[in-house]
């Protein structure tokens, strides 16, 4: 026999959570394909659908706070979410189709740890920070470290992802979202890539960062590419160094989506289109 349980307070979430062997299911997306895919049901479900505090969207000083409950529809309609992080805007809107956009979490993205969710490259270029909740209290986990292998996360059982802490964009800061799949919805990335920089009028990169997914196990930052790219001029030259250095850095596969040759030649293309509008 399964029991479902359906919480309103956080408090009894975690109470809840610290029994043995309970998953949490929030919109159900990406769970409920898992079950009807043949995968058994667990004996315990905490339904978190109804935790509303775990909806909010609050500008906390130089970040924004973003409930992990928060759906794709809340974030493409956020004012706050379009002005300081247009491109998590751009991801969601990619994600699924309206029906996926209204059900699916910021939160489930996260927790899914899927290489190919469409909003974790966004998290990793902002350096986003979680919050993470359980009964013995709240700590915080830099995005950047979340992820440990393949869909494996430093999540403990009993804790619950309670939101991100996303540093607002800056004013002369330009982001984008590029997301390459078969069709414009209902697809999963091939590649999939957030780029943020702050270049000044001599073309000289004062920041770059760049997040990756759907071309190594996990999410990850191309820190190598970063690195040849901060405090450089924007150069015909530069531009085809950074195509090499990131097609080199990632680690594609081939898949049924995709092979690893195109992985490459996509992220290097994506490279020097964005570098190529300024
Ligand atoms: C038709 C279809 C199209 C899709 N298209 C896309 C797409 O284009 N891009 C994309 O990235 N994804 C896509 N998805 C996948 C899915 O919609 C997203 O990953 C979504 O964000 C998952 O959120 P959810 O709330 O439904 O997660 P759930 O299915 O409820 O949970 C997913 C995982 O996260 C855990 N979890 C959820 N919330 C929390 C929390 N607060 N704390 C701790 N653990 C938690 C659950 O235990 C589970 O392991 C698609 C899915 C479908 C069915």
């Amino acid at each position: 026999m399964n029991t479902v349980y359906s919480v309103k307070e956080l408090n009894e979430a975690y109470k809840i959570l610290s029994q043995e062997s309970v998953k949490v299911i929030a919109g159900g997306t990406d769970l409920m394909v898992f079950y009807s895919s043949g995968l058994s049901l667990p004996k315990k479900i905490l339904d978190i659908w109804q935790l509303n505090e775990l909806r909010n969207i609050n500008e906390e000083g130089d970040y924004l706070k973003i409930g992990s409950l928060c759906t794709y529809t809340q974030l493409i309609n956020d004012e706050r979410v379009k002005h300081f992080a247009p491109c998590l805007v751009s991801a969601s809107k990619t994600i699924g189709a309206v029906q996926i956009q209204n059900r699916g979490t910021l939160g489930g993205n996260i927790v899914n740890g899927s290489p190919a969710g469409d909003s974790l490259p966004v998290l990793a270029a902002f350096d986003v920070k979680l919050e993470i909740g359980s009964l013995n209290g709240i700590r915080q986990v830099p995005f950047n470290s979340f992820y440990t292998g393949y869909r494996q996360t430093v999540l403990a059982e009993n804790e619950l992802l309670l939101g991100i802490l996303l540093p607002k964009q800056k004013d002369r800061e330009k982001s984008e979202f590029y997301k390459v799949g078969t069709r414009a919805a209902q697809a999963i990335s091939k590649v999939v890539i957030a780029f943020r920089a702050i270049v000044n009028a001599e073309k000289k990169i004062e920041f770059i960062a760049i997040g990756l997914g759907s071309v190594a196990p996990t999410v990850i930052r191309a820190t190598k590419t970063e690195t040849l790219l901060n405090g450089a001029e924007i150069t015909f030259d530069l531009i085809e160094q950074a195509r090499v250095q990131l097609s080199q850095e990632i680690v594609p596969i081939d898949d049924i989506r995709s092979t690893e040759h195109y992985r490459r030649v996509v992220t290097g293309n994506l490279i020097a289109k964005f570098l190529r509008v300024f």
